[in-house]
């Protein structure tokens, strides 16, 4: 049927079955796009994501250790880690998903390398964005603040000061198996403060110390794990939206 939209007379589009500026292919979903956060507040999420802390609650998280209550700090808008609880996790299962969050190391500067404001962001709890207070604190760069730790160093340090909120946007798709064999490692784009450290790179494997893994199958959906390496670190507005393809 033709729309007054667009045009029927132009060529068909390689790979699909709408035609150049096709009036009758569907209009993209309209969504509210939220609000930007500031130092001093946390923004708005997009109307159409998952919330998955906004500062009121913990009871979407769980203690990675054994299932049990998050026993992190719950303050006026953020968590914070309490050393020695270990690490947290959802009980939503992310996919493949945009997801946005926020963090800042602690205001009191102590420790140096890795002993500085050291947290981390685990995609499906296995494979991690390093959160690590790198404002004038050289690590090893394959550790520094937002690494896919172990593996990639970002693309520069676009480091805040200690205190401050810091934002991690990521662009995440996890592997693929069909029975035990890798179809499709994993993907990752990371912007901190707005600035891409990693563009669209391919993940080795699940991320650890001093060790280079392999992948093992898995489901194609997981947890987002928050670490606790023994740093006062926090957290605020964290939230996803599945990545889905134009005609979904
Ligand atoms: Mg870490």
């Amino acid at each position: 049927m033709a729309s007054n939209l667009g045009y029927d007379d132009t060529p068909v589009l390689p790979g699909s079955q709408y035609k150049v500026h096709d009036g009758n292919r569907p209009q993209p979903r309209v969504i509210n796009p939220g609000t930007s956060s500031n130092q001093e507040a946390a923004g708005r999420p997009s109307s159409d994501a998952t919330v998955l802390f906004d500062g009121s609650s913990l009871t979407g998280w769980a203690s990675s250790n054994d299932g049990s209550a998050a026993q992190w700090k719950l303050e006026g808008g953020f968590m914070e880690v309490v050393p020695g609880t270990g690490n947290i996790q959802t009980k939503e299962q992310l996919p493949d998903c945009q997801l946005h969050l926020e963090w800042a190391a602690p205001i009191e500067v102590k420790g140096e390398s890795q002993g500085r404001g050291n947290s981390g962001v685990f995609l499906m709890a296995l494979y991690e964005i390093q959160v690590l207070d790198c404002y004038d604190n050289p690590t090893y760069p394959d550790g520094t603040t937002a690494a896919i730790y172990g593996q990639f160093p970002p693309l520069v340090n676009a480091c805040r000061e200690p205190g401050e909120w810091q934002t991690y946007d990521i662009l995440w798709e996890g592997p693929r198996f069909n029975g035990d064999k890798l179809v499709r490692p994993a993907y990752v784009t990371v912007l901190h403060n707005g600035i891409v450290v990693h563009n669209h790179t391919e993940l080795i494997g699940p991320t650890t110390h001093r060790q280079i893994l392999q992948y093992a199958p898995q489901p194609p959906a997981g947890p987002l794990m928050l670490q606790d390496h023994g740093d006062l670190v926090r957290y605020r507005n964290i939230w996803c939206r599945p990545l889905k393809g134009y005609d979904e």
